[in-house]
């Protein structure tokens, strides 16, 4: 069992600081019930009230949490993080809208039109990209009528 910090939480990888601290504060309680420092294993018998809190150390910072950001990104593109997209339709990223307010990109769908049906943050896109000979990739899905998408983009060199 590989969790995420994201995963040990419970929380999605685009959740609001405000999220964090509230999964954090029900976790523990969940876990740990007493209030004890001994190390007591919940329910599914794999997480720790250490594991909590590391995850929350990690998460509950900014700074600490962009690092991390980071390194899932890095993960996943060498473990491959989808890799079940085959036969999809592929779009380019540049068929997005992106809004600098909100960080995010979005299309309507060309299947069932939905208006901004595919939506993703930019983190999101980061996350679950997957390198490719000639850029990187992530699947999608329309919010409205479950349609998958792959979308190829490049990231800019730093
Ligand atoms: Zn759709």
């Amino acid at each position: 069992m590989n969790k995420t910090y994201y995963e040990i939480l419970g929380l999605k990888s685009d959740c609001s600081i405000a999220e964090i601290k509230k999964a954090y504060r029900e976790k523990i309680v969940s876990t740990h019930p007493d209030k004890s420092r001994d190390l007591i294993q919940n329910v599914d018998g794999q997480l720790t009230v250490d594991d909590i809190q590391e995850a929350y150390k990690t998460l509950g910072n900014e700074q600490l949490r962009l690092q991390y950001d980071k390194q899932i990104l890095e993960g996943h593109k060498k473990r491959g993080y989808h890799n079940s997209g085959d036969g999809l339709d592929e779009y380019s990223l540049d068929k997005f809208f992106f809004s600098a307010a909100t960080m995010e990109y979005s299309m309507d769908c060309p299947r069932c039109h939905s208006k901004d049906g595919f939506h993703f943050s930019e983190e999101a896109l980061e996350e679950h990209a997957e390198e490719k000979p000639c850029g990187f990739q992530v699947l999608s899905q329309c919010s409205a009528c479950s349609l998958w998408l792959k979308v190829n983009f490049d990231v800019a060199e730093e």
